[in-house]
This record gives C-alpha cells, sequence and structure tokens, in this order.
C-alpha cells in the first residue's frame, strides 16, 4: 500500500515538472512568434483614432470580429488585403458602427462567435499568466492528492469487495435496498415486467452512520463498479469545471453500466437555489448538469444514483422530483442491537481479552455512530499496545470510550492554581445538579486531569435508547449543561471560557426545542427550524424575534435553576470540588459516598 502510494507520489510528481516544463515553452514561444509577427505587421495595423477616422470617411468597407475579443480584421474599400486594429471596449465600438450604419453609412459588421484558435494570438498572452496560475493549481491538487478523491473507480482492479454483511444493524435499510441490487444484476427482468426502478436514491444520516458503507455494499452484492465522487470537491472549483466533472462522471458511468454512482455530501452541489450570486451561480450549473444527466438516462442505462446528505433541509426541491432522487432512505444512528453488531464486525481482526465485554460497551454508548464505535476499537488497539497488554483489555476500551466521548467537549487547559479551582467548581457544578434532576443519568466519573484540549470533564452513565425525549428531560439538560457555569459564578463570582461548549449545546437544544419540537406555549407545534426569514415571516411578523425570546427564556430559566439548585446544595459543591482538587478525579462509588455522607 506505502510502496504503491510513494510510486503514485514520485508519478505526480513528474507529471507536475513536465508541466511546468510544458507550460514555460510554449509561453516562451508564443511571445516570441507573436513579437516577430507584430513587428512585421507594424503598417497593417490601424491605430483606433484611424479607425474611427477611416470609419467617419466612408473607407470602410467590413469589419470582422470575434465576440468577446479586441482585436478587429479591417477591410478597406479597394483595397485586398486586411489590416488590424484593436479597440478599447467592444461593446462601445459595437455601438458605434451600429450608430453609423442606422445613419446610412454602408459598413458590413460580422461578428464570429468566440473560437479558441482565433483568439490564440493576443489573446493567449494576455491569458497566459492566468493559465500558468491554472497549472500550478491542478499541479497542487495533484499532488496533494486531492485530486485523488474525486477519482473514478475503474471497473477492473477497483470493484468494491464490501457486502452487506459487513454493514451492521440497519437490517430494513437493507432489505429496502436489495431491491436495487436485484435491478443491478439483471435489468431486464424488471423491464420486461415494466415495473419501474428508482435512479436515484438519496440516503439521509448523521456522519458516520455508514452511507458510503452501505452504497459500496450495494455495489459489492451486484458486482459492478462503484464511481464516486464527493459535492464538497466542487466547493473551490474554477467556473465551469463542476458541470464538466459531472457530465465526465455520468460519461464513465455509462460506458461502465451497469455500475453505481455515489454522490457524497451531495448539499454541497444541491443547496437550495436562492440568489444569482457568484459562487452559488456555479454551484447552480454544477446542480443543473447533475439533473440533466439524471433526466437524460435511457431504459437501456443500468445506472443508479445513491447520494448522502447530512442536511436533508439544506436540498433544492428539484433534486427530490420523481425520476430523479425520488427514494428517500434515513440511516439511523445505531440502537443497542445495532452498536453490538457493529463492535462485534470491528472486532473481529482484533485480539480481545476474555474480560472485553462488549454487550456493556454497547450500553455505554448510546448516540454513537457506527464510525465512533469502529474508531473506539481502534483506539482501544493502540492504547493497549502502548501499555504493553497481550490483549486489549476492558480497562483499555474504557479509556477508549473516555478517550471519543471527552473529545467532544472543549473546555480550556488548565494552567494556574485559579484555573483548577474554576474547573473543579465547573465540572462539580455539572455533577451536583445532574445528582437532583430525576431525568438524568447517574455521574459515573468527574475528572479535572486535562485531557487533549480539555480542561475537565464530567461523565455521565450512559441513557438506554429511547425514541422519544420528553420536554423535561431536555429542561433538565439545560439546567445540568449550565450547571458547570453556575458552579463558577457561585463558588468564585467570576466565570470563564471554560463554559463555552455547554454553551454551545444548550443554546441548540433549546432552539431545537423551540423550532422543531414546538415545546413553547407562545409558538405552539409548528415547525419553524431551518427556515428562511422570508417563510418564517408566514406566520407573523415578529415571528422571528419571539423564536430569538423563547430560546433566550428557556436558557435563562434554566441558569437560574442551576444556580437555585447549587446554592441549596452548596455543601456537596463545595465537597465535591474540594476533593476534585486533592484527588483530579472522582469516580462512580467515591462519587457516590460524598454525596450520601
Ligand atoms: P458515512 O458515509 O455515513 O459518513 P461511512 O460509511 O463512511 O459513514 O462510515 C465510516 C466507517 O464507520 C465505515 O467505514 C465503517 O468502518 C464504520 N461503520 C459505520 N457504520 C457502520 C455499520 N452500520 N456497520 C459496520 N461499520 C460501520
Ligand atoms: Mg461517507
Ligand atoms: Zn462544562
Amino acid at each position: 500500500m506505502n510502496k504503491d502510494k510513494n510510486q503514485k507520489n514520485k508519478k505526480n510528481k513528474l507529471i507536475a515538472i513536465a508541466m511546468l516544463l510544458l507550460v514555460v515553452i510554449l509561453g516562451l514561444l508564443v511571445l516570441l512568434v507573436n513579437n516577430k509577427k507584430s513587428n512585421e505587421e507594424d503598417d497593417k495595423t490601424l491605430a483606433y483614432t484611424e479607425l474611427i477616422n477611416e470609419i467617419t470617411n466612408e473607407n470602410v468597407e467590413k469589419i470582422e470580429m470575434t465576440v468577446g475579443s479586441t482585436s478587429l480584421k479591417v477591410k478597406m474599400k479597394g483595397v485586398d488585403e486586411e489590416k488590424k486594429a484593436i479597440v478599447p471596449n467592444t461593446e462601445a465600438f459595437i455601438e458605434l458602427v451600429q450608430a453609423k450604419v442606422a445613419e446610412g453609412k454602408d459598413i458590413e459588421l460580422i461578428q464570429n462567435p468566440r473560437g479558441f484558435l482565433e483568439q490564440a494570438g493576443s489573446t493567449f498572452i494576455s491569458l497566459l499568466p492566468t493559465l500558468i496560475m491554472v497549472a500550478l493549481f491542478i499541479m497542487l491538487f495533484k499532488m496533494q492528492g486531492l485530486g485523488e478523491k474525486g477519482k473514478i473507480y475503474d471497473d477492473t482492479e477497483r470493484r468494491t469487495k464490501v457486502k452487506f454483511d459487513d454493514v451492521a444493524g440497519l437490517d430494513e435499510e437493507k432489505e429496502e435496498l436489495i431491491e436495487i441490487v436485484d435491478f443491478l444484476k439483471r435489468p431486464e427482468r424488471f423491464v420486461k415486467m415494466g415495473a419501474k426502478i428508482p435512479r436515484g436514491v438519496l440516503l439521509y444520516g448523521k456522519p458516520g452512520t455508514g452511507k458510503t458503507l452501505i452504497a459500496k455494499a450495494i455495489a459489492g452484492e451486484a458486482d459492478v463498479p462503484f464511481i464516486s465522487m464527493s459535492g464538497s470537491e466542487f466547493i473551490e472549483m474554477f467556473a465551469g469545471l463542476g458541470a464538466s466533472r459531472v457530465r465526465k462522471l455520468f460519461d464513465k458511468a455509462r460506458k461502465l453500466s451497469p455500475c453505481i454512482v455515489f454522490i457524497d455530501e451531495i448539499d454541497a452541489i444541491g443547496s437550495r437555489r436562492t440568489s444569482n450570486s457568484g459562487a452559488e451561480t456555479e454551484n447552480n450549473q454544477t446542480l443543473n448538469q447533475l439533473l440533466v444527466e439524471m433526466d437524460g438516462f435511457s431504459s437501456e442505462e443500468t445506472i443508479i444514483v445513491l447520494a448522502a446528505t447530512n442536511r436533508p433541509e439544506m436540498l433544492d426541491k428539484a433534486l427530490l422530483r420523481p425520476g430523479r432522487f425520488d427514494r428517500q432512505i434515513t440511516i439511523p444512528t445505531p440502537d443497542l442491537n445495532g452498536r453490538l453488531d457493529i463492535l462485534k464486525i470491528h472486532s473481529k481482526e482484533k485480539r480481545l481479552s476474555n474480560d472485553v465485554n462488549l454487550e456493556s460497551v454497547a450500553e455505554d454508548t448510546a448516540g454513537f455512530t457506527g464510525a465512533e464505535l469502529a474508531n473506539i476499537l481502534n483506539e482501544a488497539a493502540i492504547i493497549a499496545t502502548k501499555k504493553k497488554h497481550e490483549e486489549i483489555e476492558n480497562e483499555d476500551i474504557e479509556e477508549a470510550v473516555k478517550k471519543v466521548v471527552v473529545g467532544i467537549e472543549k473546555h480550556s487547559r488548565v494552567l494556574s492554581e485559579h484555573d483548577k479551582k474554576l474547573t473543579a467548581y465547573h465540572e462539580a457544578g455539572h455533577a451536583v445538579v445532574s445528582q437532583y434532576l430525576p431525568t438524568q443519568t447517574p455521574v459515573k466519573e468527574v475528572s479535572i486531569i486535562p485531557r487533549g484540549v480539555t480542561g475537565g470533564y464530567t461523565l455521565y452513565k450512559s441513557n438506554e435508547d429511547k425514541y422519544y425525549i420528553s420536554k423535561t428531560e431536555m429542561k433538565e439538560k439545560l439546567i445540568v449543561l449550565l450547571g458547570g457555569r453556575a458552579g463558577e459564578k457561585i463558588a468564585i463570582n467570576d466565570i470563564s471560557t471554560g463554559a463555552s461548549n455547554d454553551i454551545e449545546v444548550a443554546t441548540q437544544i433549546a432552539r431545537d426545542m423551540v423550532t422543531k419540537y414546538g415545546m413553547t406555549d407562545s409558538l405552539g407545534p409548528i415547525d419553524l427550524k431551518g427556515k428562511e426569514d422570508y417563510e418564517l415571516q408566514l406566520f407573523g411578523e415578529t415571528i422571528g424575534d419571539k423564536v430569538g425570546e423563547e430560546v433566550k427564556n428557556l436558557i435563562d430559566e434554566a441558569y437560574v435553576n442551576a444556580q437555585q439548585l447549587l446554592i441549596q446544595h452548596r455543601d456537596k459543591l463545595d465537597a465535591i470540588a474540594q476533593t476534585l482538587l486533592e484527588k483530579e478525579k472522582i469516580n462512580e462509588s467515591e462519587f457516590n459516598q460524598i454525596f450520601n455522607s
């Protein structure tokens, strides 16, 4: 693998150098030729003022120009040889000539469509710096391997070996997708029956839930090529390149049919078309090309387009029309059984000690995606190796879970004694508050040992999987999140940046409560999530203000509640914080001991 990559890198560098040389030589050549030409042709060139004079004096018979170019060919009356002229502004010049024609002067104005060759001369020179830049950019892309991302996987060596068995959980989704596998394998049966097969399937789901994996599995099961590309590649592309990339992608697909085309992060090109400004126009071109390609499929072409996104609300509605992505499948985060299956699959090639209980790991990781679970097992293997364990032990896995969970919170790093005290009261604040809220899960561990970018953390026992979360539970979650800041405020009468992640999460939850779950009385059960201002106005002039007001109310209320709880239980807050300052870390049983004393 590595050797392969090295060779590829070398090859890329060679290509880059060759391209650079080519561009430089070409540039020099054009310069030379043009220089010579312009010396010879000096007397054949008309200055602009001369040209205007000649036109006014009716000496000009015909003017030929290329659209968009400032150089013209001028044929004078009674002279065979054509002269050249450069105009400062083509549009102004055309208007001027048309005015003369309207005055009754006899001039023929020919506008040729833009052609590369006609322009090759002077335009090429002026474009040269740009061309060199473009070439350099392309080289950079290639050398960084960015070009590789969009690489089209070839049918022969690049067939994916992923099968449905490699995708854990998602049984219902697989069932729904198996029909596509059948279609790819034997399209004629479906055609004969007159059955309509979806052309495009949209996979919705959080990052890491296995969308790419399941798309590959479909290709693997049907044993057809998997051609993929990611929407985010288009974002920084040069004008017009996006659309042509899409065209090439589908040209390739038609050659390799039957096959799967996979477009990852389709929201990057398929965002709702709103205005016509710069980057968006470019996006629109790309999106339009995609729509054109999908609409143009003929019935003999067995191509299924799969696309993935984690922001379905962003998508342009045109993508969802019949014949396009008319089937949508939600890929959920795995439930308990799903997590266990994923853990089993990813521990197959790892050496697990007998004391590892994957069931309990699955129980502890509610809300985790497949990618996070795979990551935990991999981290565990690394930790076990570092600790020189013979096998991956339970403590290695617990450590890995912590690493993945805590990686999410971002408190600032503890430095001074003062910071340490702040952190202790911050974490104690979270922990103590949660202890008094019935819907919240018990504390598992509290720590003020910095971890990565984190100053401290409080871990809770995992929730069992739930389909619904109540309003009470969400409100109490807000109180726990603000408990950190409340702890700092009450004990030290100061607040820190350590709460920034808590505040971010709390605000998101509060906003969801208001706009997505309709949990406030003043707004009621109306879906307001992600709506543009003009859409909000449908519900009343001031609805946008009301949303903000309600979010603020929820947060304020939670902050007040957190402070009240901590004032009421100040002894517990102090006890936990003091213990943290002494021991830096408190586990579940130590925590309960302090609490019950
Ligand atoms: P997405 O495309 O939804 O962001 P991926 O398909 O790229 O997620 O998943 C990343 C990795 O996570 C996969 O390569 C696989 O190792 C693991 N993974 C995710 N979901 C599953 C699953 N359901 N079963 C097994 N592995 C999974
Ligand atoms: Mg993916
Ligand atoms: Zn916090």
